[in-house]
């Protein structure tokens, strides 16, 4: 980074002190709070997560776990039959709740059910919050890219189920589809910040503005990329990626504490899990 764009950053968070700040690591399911962290060298980093709490166990044990690196389609055989039907996403603009833990930075619905939902197999999803990971979690043909936005969403049974979006500098390709041509930063994600630089807790959010129209997709069965690393979790990534700038990058990890080992669990193996390529994803 160089002199004028550290300015830029230090001049914009100096007049930012309502920023709600970060909270260490924690995961919010459950009643006690473990910490963890991205710092694969550290007793609590990602290879020990499973030893942390009984019921992190699956982090260790578990044989489909996320994020993975998509393989590129010329290594996969035809279209797997467990597709049914295409996803259809339903978004709108709804108010989010801006939640900052360190290495987490959640926009949280908090009308389940208002704020856009994915049908899918038969089944509907409800979106109940939206987050980042920086680099992404997952890769594509072995490319990272710098940022990735995660939609989860869950069904009225409980099952999970996760849109996930690359976010890219341009000129980065992969196997799967080329890397935006065009560079710079990403308006939706800039009014994201906007609202919390600015310290609100609450702020409408287009829930659908990083998805591009009939947006082909990729799938797969994974877990939670945290503890407790929950599997039987479908997987959604849509190919077509978003642009992003280094700047709001920057800021974004700002935001969250520094991320100064990233937020980005490391790759999991694939253990024969089928990935499933390139059919519409369509925005309703
Ligand atoms: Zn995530």
């Amino acid at each position: 980074m160089n002199a004028i764009l550290l300015a830029v950053v230090f001049a914009v968070f100096n007049i930012s002190g309502a920023i709600p700040k970060p909270v260490p690591f924690v995961t919010r399911q459950g009643e006690s709070v473990r910490t963890f962290s991205y710092n694969s060298l550290a007793a609590n980093g990602p290879p020990s997560w499973f030893s942390l709490a009984p019921d992190y166990a699956t982090c260790g044990s578990g044989q489909a776990q996320s994020p993975i690196d998509f393989p590129c389609p010329a290594d996969l055989e035809g279209t797997p039959d467990i597709l049914e039907e295409e996803p259809v996403l339903s978004t709108t603009i709804t108010k989010l709740t801006f939640v900052n833990t360190t290495g987490n930075f959640e926009l949280d619905c908090e009308q389940e059910g208002s704020c856009g939902k994915t049908k899918f197999n038969g089944e509907e999803f409800d979106l109940i919050n939206i987050h980042f990971h920086s680099p992404s979690e997952h890769h594509v043909g072995g490319v990272t890219y710098p940022l990735e936005a995660h939609m989860v969403h869950r069904s009225s049974e409980g099952a999970l189920l996760v849109v996930s979006i690359l976010f890219s500098y341009g000129g980065e390709e992969d196997c799967i589809t080329s890397a935006p041509s065009r560079k710079g930063r990403n308006r939706s994600f800039s009014q994201i910040l906007s609202h919390v630089l600015k310290g609100r807790s609450e702020f409408p959010v287009n829930t659908g503005a990083f998805l591009e129209q009939d947006t082909s997709f990729c799938m797969y069965s994974g877990s939670l990329t945290t503890p407790p690393c929950t599997e039987k979790v479908t997987w959604i990534l849509a190919e077509t990626r978003q642009t992003i700038s280094p700047l709001q990058v920057k800021l974004f990890q700002k935001i969250v504490g520094g991320l100064e080992f990233g937020n980005a669990r490391p790759i999991q193996a694939r253990n024969g899990r089928t990935v499933a390529f390139a059919l519409d994803l369509i925005s309703a």
